[in-house]
């Protein structure tokens, strides 16, 4: 295994989602390999029952504050791994959609597959709860069908990160598509 040269741990806590009695650990580290590449290692523990998971991501992007930005439009862009601190704010404009910051743990770490399904997830139960003549339906009907082509690379759209502090990231598959402005 590779040397271990700079390592800087921080944590984040949120409810565990096995037990919901527990309080999960999110535990971050940043190693320097000798070819200069960056791995961060993230470790997830619940302190309650037996929940617990490994991420070991190959960082090629930056992790200062700043706001990130990823054109998806294709499906091999869905593919594209993001990593959203609790700090930093999530958005898809063209979807109407925002993750504000806080400990929302769905959208830690996942790609961005990961990120419409959980949206579509949200979107269709705030969908179910509408009484039938609600005027919001059509504009939640269409969003849902945008959210679907979406998912198969058929509907283009922004992914936009914002991260005052800095610990975010995107992973694009295409780099062409990727675009980051230091804060
Ligand atoms: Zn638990």
């Amino acid at each position: 295994m590779s040397k271990e040269v700079e390592k800087k741990e921080e944590d984040f806590f949120f409810k565990c989602p096995s037990c919901k009695k527990g309080v999960v650990k999110i535990s971050k580290s940043i190693y320097d390999l000798p070819d200069e590449d960056k791995m961060l290692i993230l470790k997830f523990e619940c302190d309650k029952c037996n929940f617990h998971n490994n991420d070991i991501i190959p960082l090629t992007t930056r992790i200062d504050p700043g706001i990130m930005v990823l054109k998806v439009s294709s499906e091999e862009d869905l593919r594209s791994k993001i990593y959203r601190s609790p700090t930093a704010k999530l958005e898809i404009p063209e979807l109407e959609l925002i993750v504000e910051p806080g400990p929302n743990a769905d959208f830690y770490f996942t790609n961005i597959e990961g990120v419409l399904f959980k949206f579509e997830n949200a979107v269709s139960i705030y969908r179910k709860n509408l009484e039938n003549n609600d005027s919001q339906i059509e504009e939640i009907e269409d969003i849902l069908k945008n959210m679907q082509k979406a998912r198969k690379g058929q509907f283009p759209f922004t992914l936009k990160i914002t991260d005052p502090e800095g610990g975010s990231y995107i992973i694009p598959v295409n780099n062409s598509k990727y675009t980051f402005e230091k804060r």
